[in-house]
């Protein structure tokens, strides 16, 4: 695993010595707080609360500050926990390479035609779970559980 040094972030504003300092955790300690998150919980209902428990659990000595889509991410990579994606149905008919939860390249699914050939009917992501038909679904909210 790569360990890499912790980024210091400043805002780039005239006054900026007056803001808060934030700094931004590497993806080991994301990945620690998650575990420590999972401890004490079976779920978690939504990225919005993952992200606020993850924050809270660094918050100690450092003010850490980490992206939603980040943790999601780093909760699929972890392995530590399940993911329930909740969708609704886009009218947009537009085929899907990349999965739009996790980022892994997607699967056809595919059905023989009568005449022998094949016809795409959705995709699914080996990665996360994610599926969708032809026409697409978009991620609404994230469940979260421990395995
Ligand atoms: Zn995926």
């Amino acid at each position: 695993m790569r360990v890499e040094p912790m980024q210091p972030f400043y805002p780039v504003l005239p006054f900026a010595r007056r803001m808060p300092e934030y700094r931004i955790p590497t993806d080991d300690v994301i990945k620690a707080a998650l575990a420590r998150v999972f401890q004490t919980r079976h779920e978690v209902p939504s990225q919005r609360a993952l992200k606020r428990l993850v924050e809270r659990d660094l918050r100690g000595s450092e003010n850490f500050r980490v992206g939603g889509e980040r943790v999601r991410h780093l909760a699929i990579d972890s392995g530590l926990v399940g993911l329930e994606i909740h969708t609704r149905e886009s009218e947009q008919k537009k085929g899907l390479t990349k999965c739009p939860v996790c980022g892994e390249r997607v699967k056809r699914l595919k059905n023989m035609t009568v005449f022998g050939g094949t016809v795409t009917l959705g995709f699914k992501c080996p990665k996360c779970g994610y599926r969708s038909g032809l026409r697409r679904r978009v991620p609404t909210r994230y469940v979260f559980t421990r395995h």
